[in-house]
């Protein structure tokens, strides 16, 4: 008979066990507290890495199932300490059926039928999963010999108790029956392993079993554990007639035969599992119709089997059900001052926001209801949207939560999965209140402006039922499919940019925008808020690390190009860390030597940290090591003193050896020292950018080039701003065909935004004007305006980050439509008394501003003859 079909009739147990050959190498499943014996078949629960990872090369990588033999070692039991005492023996097994959930989280299991022993010679692989050499022991030959034995005594005694086992069972119940037949058939040198299989035994009773090579040993060690069984039954028998209680008794016999499930502690885990549930269910206070679906599924699960795949997903249901708040709310405390405060603790500056936050507030609690717009926070990231949302729900006294919707594009996502589907899960507004345990939480619906549409549905539609006050006190989530009462849930938005934002959410929502900081508002923030957390973060304190006003300047304006304070954060974090590694080693250094118990300690910890990804293992030492700085630093400050001198001064020296080179210099006045470029200002999303935007001659015909990723409007743009160029070139003193056989090529350089909008007219039209021209744009004036065919400068959007973002780079005069002045409130005064804003109405005024020498560019005659001659060609 040939090895493969042997193999597929190994899962057919009533033929006996296949005669099989097992490879010489096989990969192992290294299992903590279970016994594959041959013959058998129990269910894996596949948990550490090693074994994820075999399960993932081996098993699930389309790999025929049944040619696959893997190896089942057991853990030594009570040698945990040692990292490779594995049982000697072993079952060869072949994987019958694998499955796996990625909800709550990853995890698979294996269902194994038992092949033969084998003895472990060498272990030749450890990643990412073990390999052994090994010999097989159950052996052929004496198969065949056996079967023409006669059945000794012993042979006879054993299927006598095993025959008194089942008919203790109920054989009514099919498994039963199978198992009958089992009994009867298989050869009597697999009988003792199937049994032993099937009865309760401790761990070490059962490697006993599979320690026991010879067949007469084998069928002695197991008889004890028979008769036991039996004994046990027969007292559950009694105890359960006498209390009625037969039921329960059946449950447990038929199940236990039905799935062939010989762990018997699996089997009282799935009891636990469904008496625990059971408890929960009745011990949470869940709406009447919720409350029902919960008993019948809990039904549903009592009558299931612990390997279907419907039984974890059942589980997982109930779980989700008995773990939802469904009526816990927590009380909210409103006090406006409070709220004040609390704002102003956490944030610096922000001053509007904060107003209007509070405003919100007050509205509220005098409506005293929730059914007001939804606050949305738009701005640049780091400009600390999601953490005055956290101060709301601070102030508030509710719990927060976040949910991610960046990039979400199909409806599911929101609403859940239909729970026939393979890998269902609820949608993730019940995730977030499954984890956040209350009823009334403030929930951050973060960046709303990145919901995506896709194929799937739009979860714009399934978003707006979330917020829809008269919707959502019954929002349905597809997998739970049963209403759960969203109406006292807070809900606020962060938004980068509100132009992706779909209108009828739009409706929804009170928009409340934070611009980004100024350089001195930034110092402040990182003196007065990131700083200290940071130092707390990494364990240090102002005594151990100063850092100056100028060292914080000095990080803004050379590593960082931001509209808010997430780089600078990571850069103070950056330096933070330096410091207190810094100092753990001086500590150490200075440490007497380690206790040898210490030292093992320590290796043993790293031994378990190789197990873990490569690059996280590098954080996770950073870590510790600065995690062993705070105990330290508190209670030997002084000692520390000896040794190093405490504070160490960041100052902006030491700032660039931490860092590193600069990132960021403001190179402007080099670029734009040539004629042709110009510097615009643009509205991005992540803030205002100062935007150097270039343009050459050439020869060639096709007019203008234009490149740098630009959007229609921005093309037409460069259009109008070059026929007024034509319009005017009389004016500017250019020759009437001064395009012939020549091309002007336009670039806009930083590739990575996509730019768009109107508001480049007024630099592409400087820029054209310059090349033109051949005269030099001032190299401290920034500008920003749309531009009619006739000229007129007409008002645009994002003054404010525009105007910070040339402050940052340090332009010193700003041209602004004059129909933006408005605008110009919003202006921090610090920024203002350093910058011109020049406000035009018109592109001549734009022209006068960008230019030292605009007079002269224009001639003064009014004849028509040219004050100058043409600039030349190439
Ligand atoms: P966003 O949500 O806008 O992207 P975050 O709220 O995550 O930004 O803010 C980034 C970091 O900057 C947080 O640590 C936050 O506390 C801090 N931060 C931002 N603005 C301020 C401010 N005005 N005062 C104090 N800290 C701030």
């Amino acid at each position: 008979e040939s090895q493969k079909s042997g193999l597929s009739a190994a899962v057919d147990l009533k033929m006996g066990l296949p005669h099989v050959t097992i490879p010489k190498k096989l990969p192992l499943i290294v299992v903590a507290d279970g016994v594959l014996l041959p013959g058998s078949t129990i269910r894996i629960p596949v948990t550490t890495v090693k074994n994820i990872n075999l399960v993932r090369s081996r098993l699930t990588s389309g790999s025929k199932l049944a040619s696959t033999i893997i190896g089942i070692v057991t853990k030594e039991p009570g040698k945990e300490s040692k990292v490779n005492a594995l049982h000697e023996i072993g079952t060869a097994g072949v994987v019958i059926q694998v499955t796996g959930t990625n909800w709550p989280r990853p995890s698979y299991s294996l269902l194994v039928t038992g092949l033969c022993r084998f003895r472990l010679q060498s272990i030749i692989q450890e990643h990412p999963y073990p390999v052994a050499i090994v010999t097989q022991l159950d052996d052929i030959k004496d198969i065949t010999d056996e079967n023409d034995e006669q059945p000794t005594e012993l042979v006879s005694e054993f299927k006598e108790a095993a025959q008194k086992l089942i008919n203790l069972l109920d054989i009514s119940v099919p498994a039963v029956a199978k198992l009958k037949d089992l009994v009867e058939r298989v050869p009597s040198r697999q009988l003792a392993d199937v049994v032993a299989a099937l009865v309760r035994a401790t761990l070490p009773e059962r490697l006993q079993v599979l320690d026991a090579i010879d067949v007469a040993t084998r069928l002695r060690v197991t008889l004890p554990l028979l008769l036991r069984h039996i004994q046990r039954l027969k007292d559950v028998r009694e105890a359960g007639s006498e209390e009625g209680n037969k039921e329960n008794r059946i449950v447990h016999i038929s199940r236990g035969g039905r799935n062939l499930l010989p762990d018997p502690d699996s089997l009282d885990d799935s009891e636990n599992e469904v008496a625990e549930l059971e408890e929960k269910i009745k011990a949470t206070n869940m709406p009447e119709e919720v409350h029902k679906a919960a008993v019948k599924e809990l039904g549903r699960l009592k009558r299931m089997a612990q390997h279907m795949p419907d039984y974890s997903m059942t589980r997982n249901y109930l779980d989700l059900i008995v773990e939802l708040p469904w009526s816990i709310t927590v009380k909210e405390t409103c006090n406006i001052r409070k709220a004040r405060e609390d704002l102003d603790a956490d944030h610096y500056g922000l001053q509007k926001v904060k107003r209007r936050v509070l405003e919100y507030l007050a509205v509220r609690q005098l409506r005293g209801d929730l059914k007001g717009p939804i606050l949305c926070f738009v701005g640049p990231p780091g400009v600390g949207k999601t953490s005055i949302a956290k101060s709301i729900a601070t102030t508030l006294g509710r719990p927060y939560c976040r949910m991610s919707l960046g990039g979400v594009s199909d409806q599911h996502d929101i609403r859940g999965h239909r729970r026939t589907y393979i890998g269902a899960m609820p949608g993730r507004v019940i995730q977030a209140l499954r984890n956040v345990k209350v009823k009334n939480p403030v929930m951050l619906l973060d960046e709303i402006d990145k919901l995506g549409t896709g194929i799937h549905g739009d979860p714009g539609a399934a978003l707006l039922e979330v917020l829809d006050p008269e919707q959502n006190s019954t929002f349905t989530d597809t997998y739970l499919n049963l209403p759960f009462d969203l109406s006292q849930v807070l809900f606020v938005a962060t938004a980068n940019s509100l132009s992706t934002i779909a209108t009828p959410l739009l409706d929804r929502m009170e928009v409340i925008h934070v611009p980004g900081y100024t350089q001195e508002e930034k110092v402040m923030i990182g003196q007065l808020h990131l700083l200290p957390k940071q130092l707390q973060e990494h364990g240090l304190s102002s005594d151990i690390l100063d850092m100056s006003k100028e060292s914080i300047a000095t990080i803004i304006g050379e590593y960082t190009r931001e509209a808010g304070v997430r780089t600078l954060e990571r850069k103070i974090g950056a330096v933070c860390r330096a410091i207190a590694v810094q100092v753990a080693e001086k500590r150490r250094d200075h440490d007497e030597a380690k206790t040898s118990e210490e030292m093992i300690t320590e290796a043993e910890d790293r031994d378990r940290r190789t197990e873990q990804h490569a690059d996280e293992t590098r954080e996770i030492e950073l870590r510790q090591e600065v995690g062993e700085v705070p105990q330290q630093s508190g209670i030997n400050l002084s000692k520390l003193r000896e040794h190093m001198d405490l504070p160490v001064i960041v100052d902006p020296k030491l700032i660039y050896d931490i860092l590193g080179p600069p990132i960021f210099q403001s190179g402007l006045a080099g670029r734009v020292s040539v004629p042709g470029v110009a510097v615009g200002l643009a509205w991005t999303p992540v803030g205002g950018e100062v935007m150097v935007v270039e343009a050459s001659r050439t020869v060639g015909d096709s007019g203008l080039t234009l490149t740098g990723q630009l959007g229609s409007v921005m093309q037409e743009s460069a259009k109008i701003a070059m026929s007024w160029v034509r319009q005017h070139a009389f004016l500017l003193q250019l020759d009437k065909d001064f395009m012939k056989d020549e091309e002007i090529h336009m670039h806009f350089p930083a590739g990575a935004i996509n730019k768009d909008g109107p508001s480049a007219g007024v630099t592409i039209l400087t820029v054209l004007v310059s090349l033109l021209s051949n005269r030099c744009v001032r190299s401290d004036v920034a500008m920003t305006g749309e531009i009619t065919l006739n000229g007129v400068v007409l008002p645009v959007g994002g003054i404010k980050e525009k105007l910070l973002a040339a402050h940052r780079a340090g332009l010193t005069t700003v041209v602004i439509p004059a129909a933006n002045k408005k605008d110009l409130e919003d202006i921090p005064n610090s920024v203002l008394n350093e910058i011109e804003v020049v406000l035009v109405n018109t592109v001549e005024e734009v022209l006068q501003a960008a230019f030292d020498d605009f007079t002269d560019i224009l001639g003064e005659n009014d004849d028509g003859v040219p004050a100058k001659p043409l600039p030349s060609k190439l």
